[in-house]
């Protein structure tokens, strides 16, 4: 083993660990809840040291950079899934619909209907997620579900008739917080979203995707079914000035 390998496989027993204890703590199955690598700026030996312990499920921020280590994840065992997480300007859809397999940063209306029309085009279809705001942030991107639900339900009733894409849950980031607990409302509150759209539209969407390094045992207790690590499981990213090469 090498020396990338042996300290991601560490720092991933060890969140495995807390993915079960936080599981069993709000009597639930640990394999209901997912893992997901979040691989942002990371280079090609970090993939491929976390493919060779097993990891199977990627999320990438940043189509460009994505494209220049593609070959690490196309060269991944089948079943690798390689999902889009961060917000996606129009002109780099086809990245998305050539590369990515989910697409858990569905933003927008706009961008809906251009992934849906590629996907059409394709014959296709892509598993998605509704990015919700949901501190009401200025700053975020997806749907702000802080005050009203009128634009994401009113939405909602548009994307659901496009061809191509498989709703499957709600996926967030909450306000920065120095403490976990303190992001403890903002999880729960998206359970509750989750359950009012499901009974609204009656769906039966059942991904939550929320949780990152410092909070993704709470999010565990509220309900997160997907959590998305990446510095605790392979260290500080580098800088993108850095990585896009200005
Ligand atoms: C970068 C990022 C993460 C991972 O955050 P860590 O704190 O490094 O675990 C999770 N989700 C999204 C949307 C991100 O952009």
């Amino acid at each position: 083993m090498n020396e990338t390998v042996s300290r991601c496989s560490e720092r991933l027993n060890l969140i495995q660990a807390s993915i079960r204890s936080a599981a069993q703590r709000s009597g639930r199955a640990e394999n209901d809840v997912k893992l997901m690598a979040v691989t942002k700026t990371k280079p090609e030996e970090v993939i491929r040291a976390l493919i060779e312990i097993g990891v199977r499920y990627f999320g990438e921020n940043y189509p460009d950079e994505t494209l220049r280590k593609l070959s690490v994840f196309e060269s991944a065992p089948s079943g690798t899934r390689l999902c889009m997480i961060g917000h996606l300007q129009s002109r780099k859809a086809k990245i998305i619909l050539d590369h990515f397999d989910e697409f858990h940063s569905l933003d927008s209306l706009k961008t809906a209907e251009r992934i849906s029309r590629g996907l059409d085009e394709r014959g296709e279809s892509m598993r998605a997620l509704l990015e919700i705001n949901i501190g009401g942030e200025t700053s975020k991107h997806g749907w702000n579900a802080a005050e009203s639900t009128d634009r994401l339900y009113r939405d909602l009733d548009s994307i659901l008739k496009l061809p191509g894409l498989t709703l499957a849950g709600l996926m967030t980031l909450p306000p920065y917080a120095a403490d976990a607990e303190s992001n403890r409302v903002y999880f729960a509150r998206m359970r509750e979203l989750a359950e009012r759209i499901n009974r609204q539209f009656g769906l039966s969407l059942r991904e939550l995707s929320m949780g990152t390094s410092d909070d993704f045992e709470v999010a565990i207790e509220e309900g997160a079914t997907i959590v998305r690590i990446g510095t605790k499981l392979v260290g500080a990213r580098e800088r993108i000035e850095k990585i896009q090469g200005g």
